[in-house]
């Protein structure tokens, strides 16, 4: 009997392919194996086994494949219903869903470009013939493409090669090449080991006794160690004895302390003892009693708390429950949050226990937790990750926690698969019959709505941990203080007393302006042009530190110009203001104290998030200013005071969700003060003080916000109420893009009816030169999801029938949140 097997290929084909294999083959091969498999006219690529069968194909003549990559699956059964659910749901192809979950080391193809691993030193009798060649062949050239090293060994199947070099460290794929995530690396100070005996102790001080300064750091490193019996921070150290950190580093380089670093997030960890996690408080252990009653009917319960009501301790708890039973717990959270704060936090309880995943890392990083899970190993039984973390091979998955459920980057734009990693965690808990917990201070209208539809429980904490007070957010209505002379540059008279006095009292402030940059549009005074990106159709940002103009969408840039463009006058003046400006102007207002930004901009370097985080925490920087990357649950122990430069243009930004997200926004980053003791103050800088939204946040009334939002929902036919599916196309012809759009609703419209809105060019109709164009489909609830997707699908093929169309990009996004 011929053997065949069915394989996904990472690309976006609609049907899975067929090869052939021999019996010895056949009895090998396990579904969930990687094999090497020849396609196209000369491509190879990486696929996966999805079947093993008899039945020929008809219509084709099956290949053989070239051979097998793996000894057992690298992809789990589970996964593989995961990944189907994926696929029907979100509207894309199970190659595509492939591509998207697996780490790219996993997916060679003749495409793929390797380079030299340059942070490791290879021995040349450790590689074999054929790996010597192309580790050889890396010394002279900085890459290669796999078609290339197909022509230095003369062969065509060169993936086994490749994946063994992979193996050994010595290559890495060239799209992963990001700069290594290098956490928060502390500095930790230690005595030398030649001193630890008690008589060389007695020798070293009194060698010191005529440097007291640092005989004291010496006794104060030894009680400090005392006492917490935890390794000193230099920093720590140098606070509590007193001491510069310049007499710290003396003693290191006379070799009396030894100094050491702990990478604080990394998939190893090397800390201390593990803490207890902490005694829940009252309302926490009513919350958690509640959360556990939820599940004996619900396997998905919402818990809303308030900013700092100690969510993650109880998260804690959860997942000691689970790990005591050998399950493991998947804790998501959004991309930006992976800071080592909360890191820590967890190593701190369940040391090598808890793995990191997320996309900064390399991808030999990635596959090593890959592995980890996929056998169950202890130091992975905790996964900490991105959304993208949702793809790992769990074998044993006993809970999930999405913290911050209604952050929007939890939803994957592009590429397919257009996830969102909530409900593709609800789901994937599901097939191991597995609760998930859902945390927000301020969830999404989805979720709350489910939990009122009964669908999800619900738990509520509405006071933050130790009592502390619910910042006091005051509204500042900026039109009334420009109109009394009130303002100096963009900060109102009331912003700069509270902040003199914040500072007065040694306390931190956050500044919050959620546009980056020095300003967003330049304008002539003379003629009214203003600068345009060449490849999309906004306007050009001023950066003044770089003196450039920039795109924000294709990253276009060019230095600021001298002269007005179209008239030639010298008279540019710029309009609105983001960070940078902000920045600068509180460096002016308060030029004694310490100013730092966190944008874009400033955390795109190495470590370049953790080392304004970590400034922060230490109280190297006063003042703070910041985009929404400033929002995400981060917990500062000082910051009493935080502004809002201008709350208007979240709230005018044309999306149905605007007014919801600026009413999250606002909350969490209010919820950045006053965590600890004092009551933290909140600032808010509006033209329209009287705006309801602003209302809401001012007095914290999530509720009414809730029932406002929904009843627009309801009348304008948005989710939660309605599903939406976007159609997107793009193209770099303006006229195709249209006669495509309007041959597609007309289409949709004949099924839909009314339920069709568009096609409408977005806000930004040309980015990096392709025009787009999106269509909305909304689905009422009581009409099939299923259904209307089958519809769809059958309108895209004939769409793609026409041979007008073939070039045009159709994006499909289910759930367009
Ligand atoms: P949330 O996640 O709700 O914003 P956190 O879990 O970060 O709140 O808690 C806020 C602060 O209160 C943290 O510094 C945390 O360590 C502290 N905290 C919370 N619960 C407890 C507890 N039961 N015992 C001691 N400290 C706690
Ligand atoms: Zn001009
Ligand atoms: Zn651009």
């Amino acid at each position: 009997m011929a053997n065949f097997i069915d394989v996904i290929l990472p690309i976006p084909l609609e049907k899975s392919f067929t090869y052939s294999i021999t019996s010895a083959e056949a009895d090998f091969l396990k579904v969930g194996m990687r094999v090497a498999v020849p396609f196209g006219k000369s491509k190879i690529y990486t696929a996966l086994v999805y079947k093993i069968h008899n039945q020929e194909p008809l219509i084709y003549e099956a290949k053989e494949i070239h051979q097998i990559l793996d000894d057992s699956p690298v992809v789990t059964k589970i996964q593989l219903v995961h990944w189907e659910w994926i696929a029907n749901y979100y509207m894309c192809t199970l190659g595509e869903v492939m591509r998207g979950a697996l780490p790219s080391a996993f997916v060679l193809e003749s495409e793929t470009v390797i380079r030299k691993n340059n942070d490791v030193v290879i021995n040349d009798e450790d590689l074999k013939d054929d790996e010597f060649l192309v580790y050889e062949a890396l010394h002279h050239q900085s890459s290669l493409k796999i078609q290339d090293i197909s022509n230095i060994l003369d062969k065509k199947n060169v993936l086994p090669v490749i994946k063994r070099l992979l193996d050994k460290n010595a290559i890495e794929v060239e799209e992963e090449v990001y700069e290594k995530y290098k956490p928060k690396l502390v500095r930790y100070v230690k005595l030398h080991t030649s001193y630890t005996s008690q008589e060389k102790l007695q020798h070293l001080l009194e060698d010191l006794s005529r440097a007291p300064k640092q005989r004291d750091v010496v006794m104060t490193l030894f009680s400090v160690s005392a006492k917490t019996k935890k390794p000193v921070k230099v920093t720590d150290l140098s606070e509590e004895s007193d001491a510069s950190t310049a007499i710290i580093k003396t003693l290191i380089d006379k070799g009396i302390l030894e100094e050491y670093h702990i990478q604080t997030d990394r998939v190893s960890y090397s800390g201390d003892d593990n803490e207890d996690s902490k005694d829940l408080n009252e309302h926490q252990e009513k919350a958690l009693k509640e959360i556990l009653e939820s599940y004996k009917t619900q396997n998905v319960t919402l818990l809303h708390g308030v900013t700092s009501s100690g969510k993650t301790e109880i998260y804690v708890k959860l997942i000691e429950d689970a790990i005591a039973k050998g399950r493991q717990a998947l804790y998501l959270l959004p991309e930006i949050a992976l800071t080592t704060q909360l890191v820590t936090r967890l190593q701190n309880y369940f040391g090598e226990k808890v793995a990191v995943f997320h996309s900064k890392y390399s991808s030999h990083e990635r596959v090593e937790v890959w592995y980890n899970v996929l056998n169950n190993e202890a130091k992975a039984q905790i996964v900490l990750g991105a959304r993208s973390s949702i793809f790992l091979p769990f074998s044993n998955l006993g809970l999930v926690i999405v913290d911050e459920e209604h952050e929007s980057s939890y939803k994957q734009f592009d590429p397919a698969p257009r996830y969102h990693a909530r409900d593709a965690a609800i789901v994937l808990a599901g097939l191991f019959k597995s609760k998930t917990l859902l945390g927000s201070a301020t969830p999404s209208l989805e979720s709350y709505f489910n939990a009122q539809q009964n669908k999800y429980g619900l738990v509520e904490i509405t006071k933050r941990y130790n009592n502390v007070l619910m910042p006091e957010i005051e509204l500042v209505d900026i039109k009334d203080k420009h109109k009394r002379k009130r303002m100096k540059g963009h900060f109102s008279d009331r912003l700069i007393e509270e902040m003199t006095e914040a500072l007065q009292d040694g306390h931190q402030i956050i500044l919050f302006q959620n546009r980056r940059g020095f300003s967003p549009i330049v304008e002539c005074n003379t003629c009214g042009h203003s600068p345009q990106c060449s490849n999309c159709d906004v306007s050009l940002t001023y950066h003044q530190y770089k003196n450039e103009l920039r795109c924000h969408y294709c990253g276009y840039h060019t230095a600021m110009l001298q002269n007005c463009q179209a008239c030639g006058s010298v008279e540019l003046d710029s309009k609105g203001f983001g960070t940078e400006q902000v920045e600068e102007e509180a460096k002016t207002l308060f030029p004694e104290h310490k100013v730092a930004r966190m944008d874009l901009d400033t955390t795109r370097g190495k470590y370049g998030y953790d080392k304004i985080i970590n400034a922060f925490e230490q109280h190297e920087v006063d003042i703070l200013v910041g985009t929404q990357m400033l929002t995400k649950g981060l917990d500062f122990r000082n910051v009493k005071l935080v502004g809002i430069m201008n709350a208007d243009n979240m709230l005018n930004f044309p999306d149905f969700r605007a007014h919801e997200r600026s009413f999250q926004l606002m909350l969490q980053v209010s919820g950045r003060a006053g965590r600890t003791d004092k009551r933290g103050k909140v600032l808010i800088q509006t033209y329209n003080p009287y705006h309801r939204i602003l209302q809401q946040v001012s007095t914290n009334s999530y509720f009414e916000m809730f029932e406002e939002q929904m009843n627009d929902r309801h009348i304008y036919k948005y989710p939660p109420i309605y599903r939406l599916i976007k159609i997107t196309f793009k193209h770099k012809d303006y006229n195709k893009v249209n006669l495509a759009a309007e041959w597609y609703a007309t289409s949709l419209r004949q099924v839909f009816k009314t339920n069709v809105l568009g096609p409408e060019f977005p806000p930004i109709s040309r980015i990096r030169n392709l025009y787009h164009k999106n269509i909305l489909v909304k689905i009422p609830q009581q009409q099939s999801l299923v259904k209307t997707k089958e519809a769809i699908i059958k309108i895209n093929n004939s769409f793609f029938s026409v041979k007008d169309f073939r070039a045009i990009r159709v994006i499909l996004n289910v759930d367009n949140y």
